[in-house]
């Protein structure tokens, strides 16, 4: 479980981006966080990560307080939109990557591997090297070295921002169905309602650094709480 209380944070005390977040992720839930370019939704991401700093308010994981834990000890894994493997390493050494870092020894880290790649859709790929995949395939590949060290919270930012629409809706009628087999506990930022639509068990709409509604898919696209949730979504006529 995440629980965000009052967290606020920016960039020196001219820009605050984001102001007085309030959030809960449950257990093996996924929630998906919209809103305009700016909002502050990679901020968040990386407040929770341990990234970022907040100015003040908290950040708890699995009932813990993360204040002054540094990432690699959070338990959290993330994705970000340019998924950056490591061109120099093969798939393989990609998705061992977490693993080997933490100690796992290298026959069980071969053994999660090569679990991970089949899940991902990717059964063998241990030995290619990355830069013969195409997008989608390194995004699969950097969706397992996520995956590998088993986090408590799976954070992913424009998962699939960089691919074509016809994969886009396959890779997320995948996810959906990974994540839930695997029971991962995810938050996503997507400028896709769609894609929200598929992924998500509830959706976070932000504006301004602040949460502007938070609600099932069905209830935020049936009830916008606002005029600026209803004209982020399209209701604008
Ligand atoms: P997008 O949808 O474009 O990815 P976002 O919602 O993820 O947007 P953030 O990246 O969280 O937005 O940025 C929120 C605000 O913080 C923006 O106004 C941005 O310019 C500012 N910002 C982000 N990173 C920095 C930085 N390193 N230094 C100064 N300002 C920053
Ligand atoms: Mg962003």
């Amino acid at each position: 479980m995440l629980r965000l209380g009052g967290v606020t944070a920016g960039f020196g005390p001219a820009q605050r981006v984001l102001d007085g977040v309030d959030l809960e992720v449950a257990d093996h839930e996924t929630v998906c966080v919209l809103g305009p370019s700016g909002s502050g939704k990679s901020t968040l991401l990386r407040v929770i990560a341990g990234l970022h700093t907040p100015d003040a308010g908290s950040v708890e994981l699995s009932g813990r307080d993360q204040s002054g834990v540094p990432p690699h000890r959070r338990g959290v894994g993330l994705m970000f939109q340019d998924h950056q493997l490591f061109p120099q390493r093969d798939v393989g050494g990609n998705v061992a990557f977490g693993l080997r870092m933490r100690g796992t020894a290298r026959r069980e880290a071969d053994h999660r591997v090569a679990e991970l790649l089949g899940l991902v859709g990717l059964p063998g790929a241990e030995r290619r090297a990355v830069t013969s995949l195409s997008g989608g395939e390194q995004q699969r590949v950097a969706l397992a070295r996520a995956l590998a060290p088993q986090p408590d919270l799976l954070m992913l930012d424009e998962p699939l921002g960089q691919l074509d629409r016809g994969l886009r809706e396959r890779l997320v009628v995948e996810l959906r169905a990974l994540f839930r087999k695997l029971r991962t506990t995810v938050l996503a930022v997507t400028h896709d309602q769609g894609e929200a639509f598929v992924l998500a068990d509830r959706v976070v709409v932000m504006n301004e650094g602040r949460i502007a509604q938070t609600g099932t898919p069905l209830e935020v696209w049936q009830r916008p709480a606002s005029e600026f949730v209803a004209r982020f979504l399209g209701f604008d006529n």
